[in-house]
């Protein structure tokens, strides 16, 4: 059986999106799957970080329209986050209308803007918290640890979800580490994430965090985040697949190692 290294973008779908989980872990069943640890880093400050913004946004306004116009205002600032956003509504949303027939009737002084909000917060809730007692249940195993990592689970406060989740600024960057030992791999990428048109912000950041490892220069563990898609097919062994959702963006890294990426 061929190995894939395992990638955020699965993690994500088979966590977060119902509809998509069964189709994911058949796709995950044909490798034998690793999962580095930096995957689930990424994980918490993204898509699960995501679902954890909305369900307070849903808390702190108590509305659907409210939390959707924050939404908007975020829109060309964070579009990771309001697109990872609008896909958990649309989804909700469409569950809201299947349960519809059979929900009780609203109580009286219940708007049904509080109530679509309360039908959100609820299913985000769930999701966030079943997320994250499965993340590290969908490969093979978990590779690549990084003692660096914080990785505290989601917690209720004043009805607030938080979840405590980042690499220690105290601690050595564990995850600057790996790469740093394999340096051929890493100037390789280097040079292929310089070379992938149009430059996006996260190439420019990539670069910036890659170039530090290279050079040795002062590494400050806020960069560990900047890292991406790279620690992928760095960490990737010889003859191991890229797995993903998103080939455009891990292909030329990894074309850059001889290595091959399939999605589902
Ligand atoms: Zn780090």
């Amino acid at each position: 059986m061929t190995s894939g290294v395992v990638d955020t973008t699965l993690i994500a779908d088979a966590t977060l999106k119902p509809d998509k989980a069964q189709s994911t872990k058949a796709f995950l069943a044909k490798y034998r799957t690793h999962l580095p640890e930096y995957a689930l880093r990424e994980f918490c400050a993204g898509p699960l970080g995501y679902y954890k913004w909305l369900h307070n946004k849903f808390v702190e306004t108590r509305s659907f329209s409210r939390t959707l116009a924050a939404l908007g205002k975020l829109a060309r600032a964070q579009p990771n986050r309001v697109a990872t956003s609008l896909e958990a509504v649309a989804r909700s949303t469409s569950k809201l209308s299947k349960d519809f027939a059979s929900l009780p009737k609203l109580d009286n002084g219940v708007s049904l803007d509080e109530f679509q909000a309360e039908y959100h917060r609820q299913a985000a809730s769930n999701l966030v918290q079943l997320a994250w007692r499965k993340r590290r249940r969908l490969t093979d195993s978990v590779s690549h640890e990084l003692d660096c990592f914080i990785d505290r689970g989601p917690k209720l406060e004043r009805s607030l979800l938080t979840i405590d989740s980042r690499c220690d600024r105290k601690a050595k960057c564990a995850a600057a580490e790996q790469l740093v030992a394999r340096r051929d791999r890493l100037e390789k990428v280097l040079a292929a994430n310089k070379s992938i048109t149009p430059q996006r912000p996260e190439h420019q950041r990539r670069h910036k965090a890659l170039r530090a490892l290279v050079r040795g220069s002062q590494w400050d563990n806020q960069l560990c985040r900047s890292l991406g898609d790279a620690v992928f097919s760095v960490l990737a062994e010889p003859a191991t697949v890229v797995l993903t959702t998103n080939r455009r963006d891990h292909e030329p890294l990894a074309a850059a190692l001889g290595l091959t990426v399939d999605e589902p």
